[in-house]
């Protein structure tokens, strides 16, 4: 993959800070969108090269609607051609929501008194993973809140908690963490207990807006959250996820400025971010903030269509926060996980029966609270392979995202085998009989299609499927 750096007014250090909202403005304001520029564009994307800032402000001042659509065709091409019909699932478990911070947006916020705070014990913990497990997860992401209860050393005590808990054949085999940004030395301790992803959102990246929302607490420090995952680089920690939450400003400058991230990380460590996420609002208990930079559904369909053509190689997280016919809508272009039976009230795994949300004992409102497998079986009704798979991070082939992009041949050696392989688990374990029976045959149409497509391994996917028909789990390539 090319990838031809733009020369910015912040040169690219490690640890230092690197965004000039007015050098991003000035690539929005200065850009022109041509018909022909916009196709170029999209062309380059589909030849597997990253977009610098600039071809990435062509797409976002396209507003043409015709020109939208061949965006949105262009970031459906990429996709499909690229990543196939894979979705990778996971789920959150929030661990703790005290937080000495003031974030407008959030219903953690220290200043919402109402908020029910809590921290799970190691037997809560193990017992919402085993209701998680029990429903056939393997990914799950753990959230914090930002206080001194949450250390690393305590972040690292719970990832360890969650992998120790077996059920049955249950077990999760990637945590990925969504906590307050730690020191270098941190962010070791919490890699050493076997991490996949760490995200750090920076919610807005405009400086200015960035002071308006964030009131009170360590994460007023602009810049501290913005070199964040420098400091897990330093560490060794170069699996992260970036994202911005949109909302808070202009989405324009939001969408290049996670481009601009993505270019800091590769030009200072030689690795972009391993995920981006997109979060929009929604409503929480004590939220301060009006709906002037509040993104609809078309321009959230744009943003997510230009960032798969803007950053090719990485991943896109789409979670329940929003409605299930967004999330159809959006997988198209590009999103490749999502979250599936997702509660967010501390405890609630184990004990609620999809009860209505009590916004004092959880952090905003959910659009999609579907169970994993009425979400497994709309995918499959719609022609995706769910997906559990955990194999490239557990064998030490880390970048797994660029590869799949970069290295031919490497879906469909390993991530097309690997998803049909714990999407065979999954209809062994847990799925109730109709679910099995979708589920086999998009098992045996993913084959014939790799078998048509020339692909030697068939023979060995369907001697590991029949291993697992026989009991034996945790198979893969
Ligand atoms: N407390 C840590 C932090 O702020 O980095 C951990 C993450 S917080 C629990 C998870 C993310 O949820 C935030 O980074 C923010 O982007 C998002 N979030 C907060 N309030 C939200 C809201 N009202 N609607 C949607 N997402 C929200
Ligand atoms: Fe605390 Fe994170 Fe919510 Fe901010 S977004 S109030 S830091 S939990």
């Amino acid at each position: 993959m090319k990838f031809t750096p733009e020369r910015y007014s912040i040169a690219d250090k490690r640890m230092q800070p690197f965004i000039d909202a007015d050098e991003i403005w000035g690539f929005i304001r200065e850009t022109r969108s041509t018909k022909e520029r916009v196709r170029q564009v999209i062309q380059k994307s589909l030849n597997k090269e990253r977009l610098s800032l600039a071809d990435t402000a062509v797409l976002v001042n396209a507003t043409d609607p015709e020109l939208v659509e061949e965006i949105k065709e262009g970031a459906r091409l990429l996709k499909e051609k690229v990543y196939g019909n894979r979705i990778v699932l996971f789920a959150p478990l929030y661990i703790g929501n005290k937080c000495t911070n003031d974030c407008r947006y959030c219903g953690f916020r220290v200043s919402n008194r109402d908020a029910v705070r809590k921290t799970l014990s190691d037997e809560e913990i193990i017992s919402e993973v085993e209701a998680l497990e029990d429903n056939g997860q393997k990914r799950l992401i753990l959230v914090y809140g930002e206080h001194p209860d949450y250390g690393p050393e305590y972040i690292a005590h719970t990832v360890k908690t969650v992998y120790d808990v077996k059920k049955g054949n249950g077990e999760i085999r990637r945590v990925n963490i969504n906590a307050a940004p730690l020191e270098v030395e941190g962010f070791r301790k919490v890699l050493d207990s076997g991490i996949g992803t760490y995200q750090v959102f920076q919610e807005t990246y405009h400086p200015e807006a960035y002071k308006e929302y964030h009131l009170g607490g360590k994460k007023k420090d602009y810049n501290y959250r913005l070199t964040s995952l420098d400091r897990a680089q330093e560490a060794g920690l170069d699996d992260v996820g970036i994202g911005a939450l949109f909302g808070l400003y202009d989405w324009r400058f939001e969408t290049l400025a996670l481009v601009r991230h993505t270019s800091h990380l590769e030009a200072c460590y030689n690795v972009g971010p391993h995920t981006i996420s997109f979060p929009r609002i929604q409503s929480a208990a004590s939220i301060g903030i009006t709906d002037k930079y509040m993104v609809d559904d078309p321009t959230f369909t744009r943003i997510i269509a230009i960032l798969r053509l803007a950053v090719p190689y990485t991943g896109l997280i789409l979670t329940a926060r929003e409605n299930p016919a967004v999330r159809k809508e959006v997988m198209r272009f590009g999103v490749s996980q999502i979250d599936g039976g997702t509660k967010l009230e501390l405890g609630s795994y184990k004990t609620s029966v999809n009860e209505d949300q009590d916004l004092n004992k959880e952090q905003f409102m959910i659009n999609d609270s579907r169970s994993l497998n009425q979400i497994i079986d709309e995918l499959l009704d719609d022609g995706y392979l769910p997906s559990f798979c955990t194999a490239c991070y557990r064998l030490g082939r880390t970048g797994e995202h660029f590869m799949e992009f970069s290295v031919p041949g490497f879906i469909k050696r390993y991530c097309s085998p690997n998803a049909i392989l714990t999407l065979a688990e999954y209809l062994m374990d847990y799925a109730p009989e109709e679910t099995k029976r979708k589920g086999w045959k998009v098992v045996e149409e993913n084959l014939q299609n790799l078998e048509k497509n020339g692909h030697k391994n068939v023979p060995a996917i369907r001697k590991k499927i029949e291993k697992i028909k026989k009991g034996e789990r945790d198979v893969y390539f």
